[in-house]
């Protein structure tokens, strides 16, 4: 056994497409290593050999092609397996591996919890992981937002958000699918103006994405607002400071159009 520090999942940050997180989760002794959400192949391909990283798992939060369009050329290339919900068979490219509500997966010695989280889409999951603690949560849960209702209801999202990715340990750092921070926590601002901790926040992260590179691809961490935390979210995301179904559907309808 390691160190505690040797132990914990580590996670790369790839920036993809325009605004898109495709994350290596790998375990730092072993070098067994995860891609989550491979919106393209080449960004993470390249990163995986620049860390020297085994791939043996690919996993997807849900179908759409951001999310999933690197699938096949990552398993062609690497011979990883590639896990997502159950109801995508026949949809997602080369699925493996059928994943349910509480089945687990692995990355070296980490173990993985797969938790059903449909709104955005049906076939929606989250991957948590004890020890970080962190969660993979793609377009459910956004910093400062959540995605849209493209398959799911209100009724839907505020489960997801309230009764399951809410009840995380509030130090649960959270790696969502796309880097819509700055934009949500404007939208934030004027449902709530009176919420310092709200317009603290966007503050901060205007710093942090101002004189952002040009092209997402050559994005740096330092301008990267991902990871949050579930604490941060609990205080300043609209959609959980959204006490009951009704306002959540209210928030939602205003920031579609917003
Ligand atoms: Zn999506
Ligand atoms: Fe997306």
């Amino acid at each position: 056994m390691g160190n505690l520090s040797d132990m914990t999942l580590q996670v790369e940050r790839v920036p993809t497409l325009s605004d898109n997180y495709t994350y290596l989760a790998y375990c730092d002794q072993s070098k067994a290593a995860a891609v989550i959400d491979a919106a393209e192949a080449d960004p993470a391909l390249v990163r995986i050999s620049e860390l020297g990283l085994n791939l043996t798992s690919i996993f997807s939060t849900h179908h759409h092609l951001d999310h999933t369009a690197g699938n096949p050329d990552i398993a062609k290339a690497t011979g990883a397996l590639i896990y997502a919900h159950a109801d995508n068979r026949g949809r997602l490219p080369g699925l493996t591996n059928e994943l349910r509500e509480g089945d687990t997966v692995q990355i070296g010695p980490h173990i993985g919890r797969v938790l059903e989280i449909p709104a955005h889409t049906m076939d929606h999951i989250a991957f948590y992981f004890d020890d970080g603690p962190l969660v993979f949560c793609g377009d459910t849960m956004f910093a400062g937002g959540c995605g849209r209702l493209f398959e799911g209801t209100p009724e839907l999202m505020f489960e997801a958000l309230h009764k399951k990715l809410g009840t995380l340990p509030a130090d649960t750092r959270v790696y969502c699918g796309h880097e819509y921070t700055e934009a949500n926590l404007g939208f934030a601002s004027e449902i709530f103006p009176d919420n310092l901790e709200i317009s603290e926040r966007l503050a901060a992260v205007q710093e942090t994405r101002k004189g952002a590179a040009a092209d997402w691809h050559d994005a740096t961490p330092a301008e990267m607002t991902i990871p949050t935390t579930i604490e941060q979210e609990q205080k300043t995301n609209p959609f959980l400071l959204a006490p009951t179904v009704e306002e959540l559907a209210r928030v939602r309808a205003l920031k579609d159009e917003w």
